[in-house]
């Protein structure tokens, strides 16, 4: 499997530290508000890899923070605690806020077919974790203190921008809502590991520490949870690419100084969803949720099928318009599977599971390409073979692409059954009579095309047709 990293900026072969086993870290939300899409965009992307890695037969283990202490609303350690903000818009308490958020945000991912990782962990759980690591790499010397505040020492390192070709979008995040000045910092890129000290007095939870009561830095917690959980190798970190400077630099450079050794193999960083008026972030207010997509009519299943049509390191515009032919193209997709039939009696077609699982591969081996291995299911559906054998396959890639494809189906066919169960007089058994009579019809004018027409439409809508010298029957 080659896997773009963003250490080499170059498509690498995937390997790991133990063979067969996959140490994967990724950043949690921010929970002092509702996820995003965009972000969701990115843990729809980060579920696929790890679940091809799982496809694919490496045993991994996922560990997630979530950010409920630290993340000041510069990601330059400056201006106030986005949990205080939250906290103080909705009259709640902190931890009350963390609660809710982190609850929002796994009822979304269920909604998205997105799996819970195998350790999620709060900030606030661990930092006694956090204390450790920072005593650690004031003890080496990559640290010191100033103005009360712990700074890691960006100058003690031989290379700090270790993704050192940002692009442009890279840049433009890791300087986002206006960086102000810290004189403590000896050098510009220094960062806060400990605060005792900051402009915002009203931090509402600080912890006793050798350095006086306060609370941690934001890059701190990824680095001392992963090294909680998955030790000092990993195998690949993930996040969206404002992630990458300054969050990701930093974590690399203070993980790094205390283990004395490379930390992690495999940067995985997806791009941003943006709309026509630029990124979707959740600080500047202006954001879509899973929600609302809901509210609006939208299946949240046809979101991920659009954010699974683009490779995940392209940006993605969203609009209506856009989501609209998702939704169209996915139900399309779903109508198609309603209409096979698994036929017990059929045995699975050996070679073609063979073809089209090697062509799947294919499409997830080349940096996860999730656009042609949504191609596959097509492929899957015209190839010569048996329903059962293609429905057996959708069901092996649906492990990965996660659309809940043979459920729609079925929820679908349930669907027609209810309104059927109207008899003719149903709305839809209305609609498929005056189809039938109209292909009668056709028929008789010798008009084959036309029939086939119709034959095709109602058998994509679930509809089979028996043709009898009494004419047609149909059932569901
Ligand atoms: P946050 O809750 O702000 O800490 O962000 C959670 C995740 O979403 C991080 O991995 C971010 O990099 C990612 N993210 C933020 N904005 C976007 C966006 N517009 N598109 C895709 N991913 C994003
Ligand atoms: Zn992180």
């Amino acid at each position: 499997m080659k896997l773009y990293n963003s250490l080499s900026h170059a498509k690498e072969d995937f390997f790991t530290n133990e063979p067969g086993k996959v140490n994967m870290y990724t950043c949690g939300p921010t929970v002092y508000h509702f996820a995003h899409i965009g972000n969701l965009r990115s843990y729809i992307m980060e579920d696929v890899l790890e679940k091809y890695l799982r496809f694919s037969g490496y045993d991994v283990k996922r560990v997630m923070n979530i950010t409920d202490v630290g993340h000041l609303s510069s990601d330059a350690d400056t201006g106030e605690d986005k949990m205080v903000k939250g906290a103080k818009r909705e009259n709640k308490s902190v931890m009350d806020i963390a609660r809710f958020y982190t609850d929002a945000f796994f009822a979304d991912c269920d909604k998205l077919n997105i799996k819970k990782p195998d350790v999620v962990e709060p900030a606030t759980n661990c930092i006694d974790e956090f204390i450790t690591m920072v005593s650690g790499l004031l003890e080496k010397g990559f640290a010191y203190i100033a103005g009360g505040n712990v700074y890691f020492d960006t100058s003690k390192l031989d290379e700090y921008y270790v993704f050192n070709k940002h692009d442009s979008e890279e840049l433009m995040v890791g300087v986002r809502d206006g960086v102000e000045e810290d004189n403590n910092k000896r050098n510009k890129n220094d960062f806060v590991l400990w605060f005792t000290k900051s402009k915002f007095e009203e931090q509402a939870l600080k912890w006793d520490s050798p350095w006086g009561v306060g609370y941690p830095g934001w890059h701190i917690e990824c680095s001392a949870i992963s090294l909680k959980h998955l030790g000092e190798r990993l195998d690949i970190h993930c996040g969206g690419i404002d992630n990458a400077f300054p969050h990701h630099t930093n974590e690399i450079a203070q993980s790094e100084a205390y283990i004395g050794h490379k930390w992690c193999n495999f940067w995985f960083h997806v791009l941003h969803l943006n709309t026509n008026s630029g990124k979707m972030s959740k600080s500047t207010g202006e954001f879509l949720t899973v929600s609302l997509l809901e509210e609006k009519g939208y299946n949240p299943l046809a979101y991920r099928f659009f954010c699974l049509q683009s490779h995940y390191r392209k940006s993605l515009v969203f609009s209506y318009e856009n989501l609209d032919n998702a939704q169209g193209a996915f139900d399309k997709l779903i109508a198609k599977i309603a209409s096979l039939n698994g036929n017990d009696a059929d045995s699975i077609d050996e070679n073609a599971v063979k073809a089209l699982t090697e062509e799947f591969k294919n499409a997830l081996d080349n940096d996860i390409n999730t656009s042609l291995g949504i191609t596959v299911l097509y492929n899957v559906l015209k190839y010569k073979t048996n329903d059962k054998t293609k429905l057996h396959l959708l069901n092996e890639f649906d492990k990965v692409l996660s659309l809940s494809l043979l459920d729609e189906a079925k929820k679908l066919n349930e669907n027609k059954k209810e309104e059927a169960a109207a008899g003719a007089d149903s709305e839809f058994g209305k609609y498929v009579e005056e189809q039938l009579a109209l292909r009668a019809e056709a028929k008789k004018a010798k008009n084959w095309a036309e029939a086939d027409r119709i034959r095709d439409e109602l058998t994509a809508k679930g509809v089979k047709i028996l043709d009898t010298p009494e004419g047609s029957k149909w059932s569901l």
